[in-house]
């Protein structure tokens, strides 16, 4: 399947002198991670598929890609022992529609698109409406385990979460993929990071130079899949398209989330998008020092939020993104989760609970609201006023209409013990722009041109997501377009 890769080139310094891309400069310009030139290697490996990157999008395309036959190579620039990207730190749900039947596909592609507020990418809902459920199923054919499934309110969707459950589940089911692959005879190069791409004299995409532990190596291939997820952790891509206070943001994830994959793509033209505005960001509001699974989503919608002056500011059955986002607003951008005996009984609350307390993350309980207040640092008289005011609004059935109002599960705070999640800061989850891609993934110029031999996927790509998303989209659109950029990388060699 493969060729040989003579007569490869870098059109780096040509592109970086045209300064294609998104932006006048495009994204060398502003960030460190922009590649070097890098000297010719000493041997060029040849296979059919690169992959780039081993979350989830670049396992499940690998996975696709070997599992049909292919010679696939798996670069990534951790080292082993942490492979897996913010995959293996995520909380491993993943959104499908709650049964194969029309409507439910249908109510899950309505949510996606009215949560991005229209302005999400369709094409690739739409996929993921088709195959998420199915996609969950084929992880289960190849030994993935799953908790029994379950919703997430007020979605009309079902979750399927990696066993043994939350932020649990998937370094397990990313290690047990990589060792299927490997017995399909993928390699993976560890503590390998690519640098540039290579390109034939046809203008197709034929390989990879990367840097690893024995020097600069080149993979040849006829397929490269861009799966390096996304800018969460290069504060300087945030600054320069979303918020210029991108340094006071927490990471949620790993650090090297830092935009690789999208300067790469750049560099040999390809487009970007949805790169503006802090809609471009998944921002959550979660405790400051376990900041990756201390946030409390489960639990926020049933609670009251509020912030430093002891005030609501936000409809908290919004979800934790727009939450998150508006956090970053408040004074001294931090909040606590207000919430009562009655509510910490719900299902959701526990779970929450049980993660925080798992975690050995403090949550505060108190008698009374004025002893809550005094604990999560806020002014005993505008505490109890808020809640106050927000039980009439439950009582009188006002509450959707409220300022700020909550347009669903509201229930009133007035059972003690009293309890709060409390001194909640805005960090990134995730980046919701990137490279262009159609629905084989191949990745396009800003103009929708494919480049030839170049397939990208998940976070970092398609730029699926705008403003806000349903709660394991980014997973599912992982899955579904990892699983098509695997097979159409193959299918595009045949
Ligand atoms: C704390 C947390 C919890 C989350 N929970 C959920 C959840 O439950 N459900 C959900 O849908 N989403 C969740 N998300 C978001 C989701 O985890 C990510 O969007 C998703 O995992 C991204 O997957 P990916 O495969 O695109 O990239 P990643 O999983 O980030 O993998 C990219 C890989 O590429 C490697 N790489 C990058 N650049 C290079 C390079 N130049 N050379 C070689 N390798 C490179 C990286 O080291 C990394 O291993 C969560 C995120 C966080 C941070």
């Amino acid at each position: 399947m493969t060729d040989s890769t003579k007569n490869t080139f870098s059109r780096r310094s040509m592109l970086a002198t045209l300064g294609a891309g998104a932006g006048l400069a495009g994204l060398g310009a502003v960030t460190s991670a922009k590649a070097a030139d890098l000297p010719s290697p000493e041997t060029v490996e040849t296979f059919d598929v690169v992959v780039i990157g081993t979350g989830l999008a670049g396992t499940v395309a690998a996975l696709e890609a070997a599992s049909s036959g292919a010679k696939v190579a798996i670069v990534e620039k951790a080292p082993e022992n942490r492979a897996g990207g913010n995959s293996a730190f995520s909380a491993g749900i993943i959104a499908m529609p709650a049964s194969q039947s029309a409507g439910d596909q249908d109510a899950f592609l309505e949510d996606f698109v009215a949560k991005g507020k229209g302005r999400g990418n369709r094409t690739v809902y739409e996929l993921m409406a088709k195959a998420a459920r199915a996609d969950v199923d084929w992880l289960r054919s190849h030994g993935v385990e799953f908790l029994p499934e379950g919703t997430m309110p007020p979605y009309r969707i079902a979750t399927a979460t990696t066993a043994p459950g939350p932020y649990m589940g998937m370094p397990r089911t990313l290690a047990d993929l990589r060792k299927k692959i490997t017995g399909m005879g993928g390699r993976f190069f560890f503590d390998t990071k690519a640098k540039q791409l290579v390109i034939d004299g046809k203008g197709a995409v034929s390989g990879v130079r990367a840097v690893g532990p024995a020097g600069v190596v080149e993979l040849a291939a006829r397929s490269v899949v861009i799966t390096t997820g996304g800018y969460a952790g290069n504060p300087q891509i945030i600054a320069a398209y979303s918020d210029p206070n991108a340094e006071a943001m927490m990471v949620r994830g790993i650090g090297w989330a830092t935009g690789d994959g999208l300067v790469l793509a750049e560099e040999v033209g390809a487009g970007l998008r949805g790169m503006g505005g802090i809609m471009a960001l998944h921002i959550a509001a979660v405790d400051a020092v376990e900041t990756a699974a201390g946030n409390p989503f489960a639990a926020l919608p049933y609670c009251i939020s509020v912030n430093q002056e002891g005030k609501r500011f936000i409809d908290e059955s919004k979800g934790y993104v727009a939450h998150g986002k508006a956090v970053l607003a408040q004074p001294g951008q931090r909040a606590s989760l207000v919430f009562d005996q009655q509510i910490a009984e719900l299902p959701p609350s526990q779970t929450t609970m049980g993660t925080f307390r798992r975690l050995g993350i403090e949550m505060a309980e108190a008698a009374t609201l004025e002893e809550l207040a005094e604990k999560i640092g806020v002014p005993a008289d505008a505490l109890v006023a808020t809640v106050n005011e927000f039980n009439t609004s439950v009582e009188n059935g006002t509450a959707p209409k409220a300022s700020p109002p909550k347009a669903a599960l509201a229930g009133k705070i007035e059972t003690a013990p009293f309890y709060a999640f409390r001194s909640l800061a805005p960090g990134v989850t995730l980046t919701f722009g990137g490279i262009m891609i159609n629905e084989k993934a191949e990745v396009l110029e800003a103009d929708g041109r494919v480049i030839p031999g170049l397939y990208a996927a998940g976070e970092g790509a398609g730029h699926v997501f705008y403003d806000d998303y349903v709660g394991g989209g980014s997973l599912a659109n992982c899955l579904v377009m990892g699983r098509i950029a695997g097979r159409e990388a193959v299918a595009g060699i045949r």
